[in-house]
């Protein structure tokens, strides 16, 4: 369902964050990609969602190019994709729900989203989203207000609510302590086996991809040096 044909991605500054990667994700994976800082985690998942454009090869996203897409087409590809970041990216003086109802913009015109409100049905999605998190209680209170790791949870349940089929979660657990990494880790994981969205999570440490993972790809140095079911990989990155 995601399928990278030699993809390499030279910054501006000509540093190589990816050189010659294939790779390819089936529907309802849970994969973690792990390697040291700089090994180019980032600029994968950044990739495949063309958050940049790549400088060499093809992304294929349910058998459509997002590499070569425009206007709304782009759009229709990555309404089917949700990032979720280490730094939450949570609107921070708006309310929970408004947060997980930006999730919602993609499927209206700009305009409405931004001066309108939201219809019932997109409102009954953000609640169900919160409440498959366990965060409904929060509904209403400010961003800014939660604990980190309330706020992940408020970011997975924008995910949810924009009904991605493929989570692609940057280092989501980098900023947060080692009780609140395990209900978030916990939260994707039971979203992936619930839901069976298809998802990749960059994550710093080996330990967590061997507990949460099926499938683990090692990168260095912008390449992939691993890439097999947990049981095989060993400590080296
Ligand atoms: P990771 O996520 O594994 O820490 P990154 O994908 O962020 O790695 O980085 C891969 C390489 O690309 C590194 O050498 C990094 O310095 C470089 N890089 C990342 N972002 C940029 C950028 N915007 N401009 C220039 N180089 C970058
Ligand atoms: P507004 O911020 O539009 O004045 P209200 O004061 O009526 O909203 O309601 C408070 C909160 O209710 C909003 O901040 C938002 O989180 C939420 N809300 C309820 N229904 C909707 C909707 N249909 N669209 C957007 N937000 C809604």
């Amino acid at each position: 369902m995601i399928e990278l044909r030699q993809v390499s991605k030279v910054y501006p500054n000509q540093t190589k964050g990816l050189n010659n990667i294939n790779l390819t994700f089936e529907q309802g994976e849970f994969v973690a990609v792990v390697g040291l800082s700089g090994a180019g985690k980032s600029t994968l998942l950044r990739s495949i969602n063309r958050l940049h454009d790549i400088s060499e090869g093809d992304i294929l996203i349910n058998g459509n190019s997002i590499t070569s897409a425009e206007g709304h087409e782009l759009r229709m590809i990555r309404r089917d994709i949700g990032m979720i970041f280490q730094s939450f990216n949570l609107v921070k003086r708006s309310t929970v729900l408004r947060n997980v109802l930006a999730g919602r913009v993609g499927y209206h015109s700009t305009l409405r989203t931004i001066f309108g409100r939201f219809p019932k049905e997109d409102v009954d999605l953000a609640f169900e989203a919160l409440e498959r998190v366990n965060i409904l209680e929060k509904a209403y209170s400010r961003a800014d207000q939660l604990s980190g790791g309330q706020q992940q949870r408020v970011a997975i349940a924008r995910v949810l609510a924009q009904e991605a089929k493929i989570i692609l979660a940057d280092e989501p657990v980098a900023s947060l302590d080692p009780l609140t990494t395990k209900q978030v880790m916990d939260d994707l994981k039971r979203i992936n086996q619930e839901l069976g969205i298809t998802t990749i999570v960059n994550l710093h440490f080996v330990d967590l991809a061997r507990q949460y993972a099926t499938r683990i790809v090692g990168l260095r140095a912008g390449e992939v040096v691993f890439d097999g079911p947990v049981a095989e990989a060993t400590d080296e990155r």
